[in-house]
């Protein structure tokens, strides 16, 4: 059986431990390749290798250090088709969507920071009349630890490890468990691309082990990490009184406001991908639809027959726009989650089944389900489900709306349908979340700010913002 093994300075190993987890294909259910469940020990071997990398790595020109993103983007590009099955396989994910999403967006990740960091500068400032300069000097901060979650496994992990290399610094790095494949994959191209050993180490294991142990290591100074709020919050506790800098990308709850004034057509097609896109777990999913009670029912009509066109089915048939949930556990949250709904007395108007599909029937399949809500303030509104589930209320008002909207721990993003200038522009200023889609929805320009407000995270990544979080800034003034 196919062996996940640590990627540690330049090379394949086993964990210290020898012991292995068992890595599952959500698709089947079956138990198909063993990940190496490492320990703190394989952690600081993976450490004293970015360690001993780094002086080099750090003063490598911005070119040359250029130069290898960009060939690591294209040797992810050469290797698509591997990837995105491996991802399929993985993840329960179709391979479609991983064949035009998750993998080409790990390969953008890299050439995008292999471009920026040729543009990133720092400021200078002249206090002028006092014969002084000031100029910032931003430097690689070190060794820096990224944690990636499951439900994009290569995009996410990428998203983090390509600046982070890009800034001049060497990384441990750990994807989730659940879902290893494709940072085990990277490996190779790492070395192919000729990334020098120890710049990049990947360590495979459990959060409370391998995670826990990278965030509590004394001499990795940053933690850039996404994946669950609650996770989130005690990595905070583990490196808020050790004073490291921390990147937090956590869950959401995110609302999506249909105005009777919006471009309906588009709108239908949009919400359909924003509420079930990759089996609803994209952490920016609209899962809360509230929509203008004068369109309301004419809504409930036409998406609920759209959900009911969407096929189900095994990751790699062609036809299918739901894979499989990424595990038993998860898919168990997920049904937990709608007969809480019903308890609620949510109204079930499609789904809520798990599906059999055959010559699958061991696999974690859901049916996509949409429920209509009364009230906010019930836990089908306020939790992240994170599965394909959504809920739909309906609003008077764009005030009502905008309350409606805000009224959760979580701020990722919201997406607002309408054609009134006026009203987007209030509701982008006045929603509160880190990213705002008007008539859109997963629309990214890397250069742009993205994270969260409130419980969905601290920090932004993305463009010049993910740049500024890994270097050091420091104040040199020139008295003169
Ligand atoms: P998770 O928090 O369970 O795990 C994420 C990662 O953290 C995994 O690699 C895991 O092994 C590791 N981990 C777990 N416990 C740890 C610990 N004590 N110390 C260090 N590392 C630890 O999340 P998940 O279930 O993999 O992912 C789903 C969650 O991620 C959802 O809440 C979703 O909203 C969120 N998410 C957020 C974003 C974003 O950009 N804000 C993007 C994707 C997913």
């Amino acid at each position: 059986m196919k062996k996940i093994q640590n990627y540690i300075n330049g090379t394949y190993q086993d964990s210290t431990s020898g012991a292995w987890l068992d890595n599952y294909n959500p698709s089947t259910g079956k138990v198909y390749s063993k990940i190496a469940k490492s320990t703190s020990e394989d952690v600081v071997k993976a450490y004293d290798a970015a360690k001993t990398a780094f002086p080099a790595w750090s003063t490598t020109t911005i070119e040359d250090r250029s130069k290898i993103l960009l060939k690591i983007a294209e040797l992810i590009e050469t290797n698509l088709d591997h990837l995105a099955e491996a991802e399929a396989k993985d993840n329960g994910k179709p391979l479609s969507l991983a064949k035009a999403v998750d993998i080409p967006r790990a390969s953008a990740n890299f050439r995008f920071f292999g471009n920026a960091i040729t543009q990133f500068a720092s400021e200078a400032h002249e206090s002028v009349g006092l014969n002084t300069m000031n100029f910032t000097l931003r430097s690689p901060i070190g060794v820096v630890g990224c944690i990636s979650p499951w439900n994009l496994p290569l995009y996410l992990f990428t998203w983090k490890v390509a600046p982070a290399i890009a800034a001049g610094n060497c990384v441990v790095a750990k994807p989730s468990e659940v879902t290893p494949m494709t940072a085990y994959l990277l490996g190779e191209i790492l070395t192919k691309a000729g990334l020098p050993k120890g710049v990049l180490n990947i360590v495979h294991g459990t959060g409370p082990e391998a995670g826990q142990a990278i965030v509590a290591h004394p001499d990795i100074k940053a933690i850039s990490f996404t994946g669950g709020t609650k996770t989130g919050e005690h990595i905070a506790r583990t490196a808020a009184p050790m004073f490291k800098k921390l990147s937090l990308e956590l869950g959401g709850k995110n609302p999506n406001l249909i105005f009777a004034d919006c471009d309906y057509d588009k709108m239908l097609a949009v919400t359909v991908k924003s509420s079930f896109a990759n089996q609803g777990q994209i952490c920016l999913c609209g899962s809360r639809i509230y929509v203008e009670e004068s369109i309301a029912e004419q809504f409930k009509k036409d998406f609920v027959k759209k959900v009911s066109e969407l096929h189900i089915g095994s990751p790699f048939e062609a036809a299918t726009n739901i894979g499989a949930l990424v595990s038993k556990e998860h898919l168990e949250k997920v049904e937990n989650y709608i007969e809480i709904a019903k308890s609620e007395d949510g109204k079930i108007l499609y789904g809520g089944e798990r599906v059999s599909v055959k010559g699958f029937e061991n696999g974690y399949y859901l049916q996509p389900t949409v429920i209509e809500v009364e009230h906010n303030n019930c836990r089908i509104q306020q939790e992240e489900v994170f599965g394909p589930v959504v809920t739909i209320m309906t609003f008077k008002t764009e005030s009502e709306a905008l309350q409606l909207a805000n009224g959760v721990r979580y701020g990722l993003s919201a997406t607002v349908w309408t054609n009134n200038l006026n009203r987007t522009m209030r509701l982008s200023k006045q929603l509160e979340t880190g990213i705002v889609w008007v008539n859109t929805w997963l629309n990214r320009d890397l250069r742009t700010p993205f994270g969260g407000m409130k419980d969905s995270g601290v920090g932004r990544e993305g463009g010049f913002e993910a740049l500024r979080f890994f270097t050091e800034p420091k104040n040199v003034c020139i008295s003169y």
